[in-house]
């Protein structure tokens, strides 16, 4: 590194931060220390492993008191909940939606699930989410509406919804875009996937789009091992997912009556317990989480060339990975320090390569992408787990 610290210095304020850890350290891994065995047992017990048992409508109904939006439908992982936000936000074939290109690929494959087409969208760099001015500016260069349905003048192709992700936790700016969705008649579908526990101006994020997704794989907030679910406030349509995530079977004692292409996506009982002793530990989680960021953050404070990226004013952050953000003239360094925190077991990364770079979504429609450019060359991720952050404050 060119000025103020290099590759060694970096990695030993890392060292001495998680000096205390088991080596090697992944990026986030889960915490069992509720009631988790307890209702596994029971699921065991009970015979209750996949469809029947309580815990499905129990953890529905938990996720939707901890979140604040009406209705929770657990599904089997959070990539098929964005499938679905997205089919019931009326994305059909060769529509467009917009997403950031600076996002996990999952977002970008449940469009193509909906035989529609990614147009990828600038990231902000105070939020890592969508860049809303420059969204904004887009449409109005771009955007035509008529009969109340936003079009792609350069493609005649409707843009039928827009998918905003709070990166690593961090809340989108959701105002101003729910005001954006408004005007030009776009379904605005948030990707909650890392933000359970995150909150926009005092309101859970999943809060602002029509419908929302989670995850509950192993390396997200809250794990039910593998798992996702649909958040939405209008009961119709509550009904209507759970219906058609079951694959769309008609109740009924012995006679399997399907009445329209379902899918086989809802959450099995088993995978519920867990995430009902999981929900339980939230808090505590979270509150692990915050104090080991504050502790990264005061540990790069000084440091020149490296800032640890924070939470935007209007929001706060469930901190789900802590960030390490390279000013320009580190940039070569990123790899070196990729490889010295391994080889010292601290299991850091960069970020994802941008959608619109992978091969099956390198032709699609973008805008200027040069902040998401800048943010992929940046980043660095660092360990998070909740466990890390325990005792923080006694040293
Ligand atoms: C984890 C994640 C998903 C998908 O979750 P799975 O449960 O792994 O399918 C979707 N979007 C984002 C941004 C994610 O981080």
């Amino acid at each position: 590194m060119r000025k103020g610290i290099d590759v060694e210095d970096v990695t030993a304020i890392l060292k001495e931060i998680l000096k205390k850890q088991k080596k090697p350290i992944p990026l986030h891994e889960p915490s069992f220390c509720g009631r988790e065995w307890a209702y596994l047992k029971d699921c065991l017990d009970a015979g209750w492993v996949s469809y029947g048992g309580q815990y499905v409508a129990e953890f529905e109904k938990r996720l939707a008191a901890y979140t604040g939006v009406k209705h929770a439908i657990a599904v089997v992982n959070g990539t098929a909940a964005l499938h679905i936000c997205l089919k019931y936000a009326g994305v059909k074939a060769d529509d467009e939606v917009l997403l950031p290109a600076l996002t996990f690929v999952a977002t970008a494959n449940a469009v193509d699930y909906c035989r529609a087409v990614p147009h990828f969208v600038d990231s902000d760099a105070l939020s890592l989410g969508i860049d809303v001015k420059k969204l904004k500016a887009h449409l109005q260069d771009i955007a035509m509406l008529k009969d109340d349905i936003c079009y792609n003048r350069k493609t005649m192709r409707p843009i039928r919804a827009i998918v905003a992700m709070h990166t690593f936790g961090h809340p989108v700016d959701l105002e101003p875009l729910v005001e954006i969705c408004n005007e030009y008649h776009i379904a605005l579908v948030e990707d909650a996937a890392e933000s359970l526990g995150s909150y926009y101006k005092g309101k859970h994020t999943g809060n602002w789009g029509r419908l929302s997704a989670l995850s509950f794989n192993g390396n997200k907030i809250v794990t039910t091992g593998g798992g996702g679910a649909v958040l939405t406030n209008e009961a119709d349509l509550a009904e209507e997912i759970r219906h058609v995530t079951t694959t769309a079977k008609l109740p009924h004692k012995w006679a399997y009556v399907h009445d329209r292409v379902g899918y086989n996506y809802r959450m099995p009982n088993i995978n519920a317990a867990l995430g009902c002793g999981q929900i339980e530990g939230i808090e505590g989680f979270l509150e692990s989480k915050r104090a080991l960021a504050a502790k990264y953050q005061r540990a790069f404070q000084a440091v020149e060339g490296i800032s640890f990226f924070k939470e935007p004013d209007y929001g706060v952050s469930n901190y789900w990975l802590n960030t390490l953000v390279l000013d320009e003239a580190y940039w070569d360094e990123r790899d070196a320090l990729l490889s010295a925190t391994h080889r010292e077991g601290i299991l850091t990364r960069p970020v994802w390569t941008l959608m619109n770079k992978l091969p099956m979504y390198c032709g699609c429609p973008r805008m200027d992408l040069s902040i998401a450019e800048r943010l992929e060359k940046a980043i660095i991720n660092i360990p998070s787990s909740p466990h890390l952050g325990v005792d923080t404050n006694e040293d």
